[in-house]
């Protein structure tokens, strides 16, 4: 499917919903870029973890926000994502980077930063970004907006699976649940620009969904725009 504008798709909602998975199907469709925003927040949290800086202590976190730099490439259909000019996309998948990501994102400094950075990359092209606050606030005028939810247990059971895959068989179906639950409570509660659906997004429960299910109704919806 080819869209002849220039389009937005926003694609919002907590951990574990099936954001990156519809995200990266969509813009494979559409033959546009795909901008996972929590990368940025990882990376952040990354540079933080190893510089032994608290990721909740605010002042350090937006002097060091100053001096970072996070580049975002693209080697065919795959994201990479650059700290300083290392390639870290495999090193920010951990249980620690996804607890300490939550953490630095509640910081107003880092937000507006990463915010400018994916704002940038919107101007530029078309995007599918998924995120927690791209339809209400990182980009309010986005051609559509999604906002996906699932239950805990089953967006946990796909974490888990996940790590599974990944050869990670040290963390236990608990902690992954526990960890999603801190980051749902983090992120919905933060003051600045929380978790959040837009008033104008569609919602879709992916509890029981198959991917299929979902992107077909998401495609459905661009059919519309296009
Ligand atoms: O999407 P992902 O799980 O990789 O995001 C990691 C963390 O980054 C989230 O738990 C959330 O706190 C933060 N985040 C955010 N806003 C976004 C994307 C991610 O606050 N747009």
């Amino acid at each position: 499917m080819d869209c002849n504008k220039k389009i937005a798709i926003a694609i919002d909602g907590p951990a574990g919903a099936g954001k990156s998975t519809i995200a990266k199907l969509v813009s494979k469709k559409l033959k546009i870029v795909y901008l996972d925003t929590g990368a940025m927040y990882r990376t952040v949290a990354l540079k933080a973890i190893r510089e032994n800086v608290d990721t909740l202590d605010r002042e350090k976190l937006s002097k060091l926000i100053e001096r970072i730099n996070i580049k975002v490439e693209y080697i065919g259909e795959d994201q990479r994502i650059y700290l300083d000019d290392e390639d870290v996309s495999d090193l920010i998948r951990t249980p620690e980077v996804s607890i300490g990501a939550s953490n630095v994102a509640v910081i107003p400094e880092v937000r507006i930063k990463m915010v400018e950075l994916q704002r940038e990359i919107a101007q530029k092209c078309s995007v599918v970004m998924d995120g927690r606050d791209i339809g209400t606030y990182v980009l309010p005028n986005a051609t559509l907006k999604i906002f996906l939810t699932a239950s805990i247990e089953e967006r946990a059971k796909r974490r888990y699976n996940e790590q599974l895959l990944k050869g990670i068989t040290d963390v236990s179906f608990d902690d992954v649940k526990k960890d999603i639950e801190y980051r749902d409570k983090n992120d919905s509660s933060r003051a600045f620009a929380p978790l959040a659906k837009a008033d104008d997004a569609i919602e879709l429960d992916t509890t029981i969904m198959s991917i299929d299910e979902v992107a077909k109704k998401i495609l459905e919806q661009i059919e519309g725009i296009c």
